[in-house]
């Protein structure tokens, strides 16, 4: 039975049918209300601050094929690159000299040994940077993005990047439906991801004492509703700390330009309306604004702010390599000028009324409540 939108904005537990009833909202005024609630929560959940990790793209050189990504093996028109220890060492200062407290460092997926040595000294070099330049006890915040690793080498990057208070990991899930997910990472190039692996790597990332972020893509071709509002149960499932989602934007250097992708008005509506149910939905969790939010619409990662997102991570990659990260066509918000990082904080001000948090680590409640006795940080 449909409920009025006000009885559900009451309710602080949601139902499957209630959280595909959030998704399908339509109505202006009724999306305004959603996404109004969905902000106050999160402010009386984690207070009026926006926690900022600066994004260090450190190579867009990757062995895997997924269909979506514009940086996929595949694809021959990618210009390849791989930061220096220096350059990486570089961006980093500038994120902890902005007082952003964490840095996120991501890449293309490799496992061979030279790249797991390298991630783990330059997080060494991070960790010792932010002691020792910047005076930070513990050691800054650290963010790794590098796909699906055994737990031997999550342990010895865990132990390079030194802080273990806020040592986080994002592995996104992409999908929940499975049958989706395989069709998303049906590559030409050999070996390939599966479900399992996805979950027995989130598994493995727990273990090793990381706060777990995953997320989805948000209007891929043959996604229904009833598979977002299973992607928030498994959110739930997995008792994940931190979420990174987006909507699907084609990439032309990808392998799904045919299947096309959702009008962007109605992509940004179903983007939002997916922010607010989770954030109505998981309440504690740190949930990140996407930069592929701007290509649907310049300024929206504001937009991400006011529907429940608490998290923020401006690009901090040298201006040289930033146009190859090309996850998907015309990716914005990159901050392509040397003070656009300052605008986008000053923007952010004074369209959302958040202040920005200097100098913590910002770690989600949901990871603190789950480790009683942690320090507020
Ligand atoms: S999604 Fe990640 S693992 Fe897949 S092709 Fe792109 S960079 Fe590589």
């Amino acid at each position: 039975m449909m409920k009025s939108l006000d009885a559900l904005l009451a309710q602080s537990t949601f139902s499957p049918d209630d959280l595909l009833q959030l998704l399908k909202t339509e109505d202006p005024a009724e999306c305004e209300a959603l996404y109004a609630e969905a902000f106050r929560r999160t402010t009386a959940v984690h207070g009026n601050c926006i926690y900022f990790r600066g994004l260090i793209e450190i190579s867009n050189v990757c062995v895997y094929d997924c269909r979506y990504c514009g940086i996929r093996k595949s694809n021959r028109a990618a210009r390849r690159y791989t930061l220096t220890r220096a350059e990486i060492l570089e961006a980093a200062r500038y994120a902890l000299a902005a007082g952003y407290g964490s840095v996120a460092l991501q890449s293309g997926e490799r496992s061979d040994p030279k790249f797991v040595d390298f991630i783990e000294d330059v997080c060494a070099a991070i960790h010792r940077m932010s002691v020792e330049e910047f005076g930070m006890t513990e050691g800054c915040g650290m963010t790794l993005s590098f796909g699906e690793q055994t737990p031997q080498t999550y342990e010895r990057w865990a132990q390079a990047a030194g802080n273990r208070r806020a040592l986080r990991y994002l592995l996104r899930i992409e999908t929940s439906n499975q049958a989706l997910f395989a069709h998303l990472h049906e590559g030409r190039c050999g070996a390939q991801k599966t479900w399992q692996a996805r979950l027995r790597a989130l598994s493995d990332l727990r273990a090793a004492g990381y706060q777990v972020g995953t997320g989805v893509m948000i209007g891929i071709p043959g996604q229904s509703l009833e598979d977002l509002v299973e992607d928030i149960l498994t959110f739930g499932r997995l008792d994940v700390d931190m979420l990174g989602m987006g909507p699907y934007l084609v990439s032309h250097g990808g392998d799904m330009v045919s299947e096309g992708m959702m009008e962007h008005k109605a992509l940004m509506r179903l983007t939002r309306n997916m922010l607010a149910a989770t954030r109505l939905a998981l309440p504690t969790v740190n949930m990140a604004a996407a930069t592929a939010l701007e290509t649907l619409e310049p300024g929206a990662r504001a937009l991400g702010v006011l529907t429940g997102c608490n998290v923020m991570m401006p690009n901090v990659t040298p201006q040289r390599t930033r146009a190859s990260y090309q996850l998907y066509d015309n990716k914005q918000g990159t901050e392509s000028e040397p003070d656009s990082n300052v605008r986008l904080e000053q923007e952010l001000v004074r369209v959302t009324g958040r202040s920005i948090a200097r100098n913590r680590f910002g770690s989600s409640l949901h990871y603190r409540s789950r480790n009683a006795g942690l320090p507020a940080d």
